[in-house]
C-alpha cells in the first residue's frame, strides 16, 4: 500500500464526501441517502452553534460529571519503575489515567449519546433507535432516551441477548425495547443491518444513534467531535499539571470512539507519539482476535470503507476478544486513514495480557478498569519501563470494570 502524502494538518478531515483519504464515505442504499443528507445538514447547523454547545456542556457537567479527572497513577508508575530497575534500565515514565470510568454510566459512551440525543431533539425526531453488541452502547442510549422521555428501540443480535442478560435487563428498566435479531450469526453486524432497515422504514420520526466513530458520513465526524472532549480536556489538564505535553498517549480501539476522542486534539502535536490498541484476542495467526488494522483488509461495512476482518471471499468475520466492547469487526474510517498515513501506530494486545493488566491496576491503584481499557494499560506496562523517568504517558481509562467481574472470574477459573 502506498503511504498517502503527509497533510499539513491531520485534523481537517473528512472532506465534503465524508472521505478520510480512501476511507469513510457513505455506502448506503439510495433510500437512506435523504436521511443521511438531512442529518448532515442539521449537524453542520449545530456544530458551531453556541446554544447547542451550551446545552451539551450543561448536561455533560451536571448529568455526566465532566470534566473527568486526569489522574497521576502513582501506584502503577512506582510498580513500573521497580520493573525498570530490576531490568537494569533505571527508567520508567510517569503514567496518567484519563478517568472516563468516572462518568455517569461508567464509560466514555455517555459523551456521544448526550451529543446525539440533543441533535435528535434539534431535528424534531422523537424516537431513538440504536444497535448494540455487548449492550454498553444500548444502555447508554436507553439512559439518554429515558432522560429526554423518548421511546427507544435497541437492536441486539440474539446471540448477544442471551450472553449479555444483565445489560438487557438494564435497558428494559430504563424503558427501552430490546429487539433480538436472529439473522446471520445473531451478533453486532446483524443488529447494525436491522437498525439501518428500521431507519429507512421510519424516516419521519426516528433518529439512529450510532455508538462508535463508524457508520456512513457524517457519523464518524460527529461521534469524533462529541468524544474529542476527552482529548481537549486531557491536553489542557496535562499542560496545567505538568507544564508540557505528554510523550505518548494510548487508547484501546473497538470501533475507535474513545481513541479518536483522545487522539484528535493531539494529532498535530508532532512530538506526541500516539498508539491505538486493538484486541489481539488469542493471537493474530487464527481468527480469534479483533485486530482489523493489523490482520484485516479494506472493505465496506456499516456504510463506510475501512479496515475489516474478512475471509478470502470478503465475508465479514465475527472476531473474538475477552472484552465485549472491542469485539467490533471493523474500525472507524479515520483510524484506517491515520494508520496508513503513519501518524498513529496500531498495536495488538492479547486477552491474557489485558487480563494481567486488569489485575495489576486493581491491586496497585485500587481502580478496577474495564477490560477494554486494560488493553491500553497492558501496552503501557510493556513500554513504560524502557522510557525515561521524566517522560509522560497518558492512558485513556475508557470505562470501569465492574461489568467485567464475571468474565474475569471465569478466566481465572473462579466462581462468584
Ligand atoms: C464500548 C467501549 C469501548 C470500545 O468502543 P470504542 O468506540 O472503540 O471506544 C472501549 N471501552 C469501553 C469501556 C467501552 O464501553
Amino acid at each position: 500500500m502506498n503511504k498517502p502524502a503527509t497533510p499539513n494538518s491531520f485534523r481537517t478531515g473528512p472532506d465534503e464526501q465524508g472521505m478520510f483519504g480512501i476511507f469513510g464515505g457513505r455506502f448506503v442504499a439510495e433510500t437512506l441517502m435523504p436521511l443521511i443528507l438531512d442529518l448532515e445538514r442539521h449537524w453542520n447547523e449545530v456544530k458551531d452553534d453556541p446554544d447547542f454547545k451550551a446545552e451539551l456542556t450543561d448536561l455533560s457537567t451536571h448529568y455526566a460529571g465532566r470534566p473527568s479527572k486526569l489522574y497521576f497513577a502513582e501506584g502503577l508508575t512506582r510498580h513500573l519503575r521497580e520493573v525498570s530497575s530490576a531490568k537494569g534500565l533505571g527508567g520508567g515514565a510517569k503514567v496518567y489515567f484519563k478517568r472516563e470510568d468516572l462518568n455517569h454510566t461508567g464509560s466514555h459512551k455517555i459523551n456521544n449519546c448526550l451529543g446525539q440525543i440533543l441533535l435528535a431533539k434539534r431535528m424534531g425526531k422523537k424516537r431513538i433507535i440504536a444497535e448494540t453488541g455487548a449492550g454498553q452502547h444500548g444502555v447508554a442510549s436507553a439512559t439518554v432516551a429515558a432522560r429526554f422521555g423518548f421511546p427507544c428501540v435497541v437492536y441486539m443480535g440474539a446471540t448477544d441477548v442471551a450472553r449479555q442478560s444483565p445489560n438487557v435487563f438494564r435497558m428494559k428498566l430504563l424503558g427501552a425495547e430490546v429487539r433480538p435479531v436472529t439473522a446471520g450469526h445473531g451478533t453486532l453486524k446483524d443488529a447494525m443491518n436491522e437498525a439501518l432497515r428500521d431507519w429507512v422504514t421510519n424516516v419521519e420520526d426516528t433518529y439512529y444513534l450510532i455508538g462508535t466513530a463508524a457508520g456512513p458520513h457524517p457519523y464518524p465526524e460527529l461521534v469524533r467531535d462529541f468524544q474529542s472532549v476527552i482529548g481537549t480536556e486531557a491536553r489542557a489538564q496535562i499542560l496545567e499539571q505538568e507544564g508540557r505535553l505528554p510523550d505518548t498517549i494510548i487508547a484501546c480501539v473497538g470501533g475507535g470512539s474513545n481513541a479518536i476522542g483522545l487522539f484528535h486534539p493531539f494529532l498535530d502535536d508532532k512530538e506526541v507519539r500516539i498508539i491505538g490498541i486493538e484486541a489481539g484476542g488469542r493471537g493474530l495467526d487464527g481468527i480469534e482476535h479483533c485486530a482489523s488494522m493489523n490482520a484485516g483488509a479494506p472493505g465496506v461495512l456499516h456504510g463506510n470503507r475501512t479496515y475489516l476482518l474478512q475471509n478470502a471471499d470478503g465475508q465479514i468475520i465475527d472476531g473474538h476478544s475477552i472484552s465485549a466492547g472491542l469485539d467490533y469487526p471493523g474500525v472507524g474510517p479515520e483510524h484506517s486513514w491515520l494508520r496508513d498515513s503513519g501518524r498513529v501506530d496500531y498495536v495488538p494486545v492479547l486477552d491474557d495480557e489485558a487480563l494481567e493488566a486488569f489485575q495489576l491496576t486493581t491491586r496497585v491503584e485500587g481502580i478496577i478498569p474495564a477490560l477494554e481499557s486494560a488493553h491500553a494499560i497492558a501496552h503501557a506496562v510493556k513500554i513504560v519501563p524502557a522510557m525515561d523517568k521524566d517522560q509522560i504517558v497518558i492512558v485513556n481509562l475508557s470505562g470501569r470494570g465492574d461489568k467485567d467481574v464475571h468474565t474475569v472470574a471465569n478466566m481465572l477459573g473462579m466462581e462468584i
